[in-house]
């Protein structure tokens, strides 16, 4: 349950290891073993969705909202950073027709966030 209650409050999606330390910060303590443990659990009920991003280095897990999100990945400090809109959207009629219907599509973006830009290009 205080695993549910934290991914409930995040605007973004977490690791196990967020999650881990969100709890022990509220005083709690929970095994990180049994974060897992119980996010698979989640995942298997289909109430959380696991995203694994860049290259399945980093696996963060989000409250299955049932909506359609995309999230930008900065490669510096991996921040994952909610995208508003759909960009893959507009190409859907193109490849609709009467022999493919499109159903989903998994989208990766990468980046540098806004904090990480101006050290990479040197101060
Ligand atoms: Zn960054
Ligand atoms: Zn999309």
């Amino acid at each position: 349950m205080l695993v549910l209650s934290v991914l409930e409050e995040a605007d973004k999606p977490l690791s196990a290891l967020d999650i881990f330390s969100q709890i022990e910060r509220s005083g709690d303590s929970v095994w990180l073993s049994t974060v897992y443990r119980i996010l698979e659990l989640f995942v298997k009920k289909g109430m959380v969705n696991k995203l694994t991003i860049m290259n399945n280095e980093m696996v963060v897990y989000e409250l299955n909202r049932f909506q359609h999100k995309h999230y930008a990945v900065c490669i510096s400090c991996h921040k994952i950073i909610p995208m508003d809109n759909c960009p893959m959207e507009k190409f859907f009629p193109m490849l609709e027709d009467d022999n493919f219907h499109v159903m989903g599509h998994n989208l990766e973006i990468y980046g540098c966030c806004k904090d990480c830009f101006p050290k990479k290009s040197g101060n």
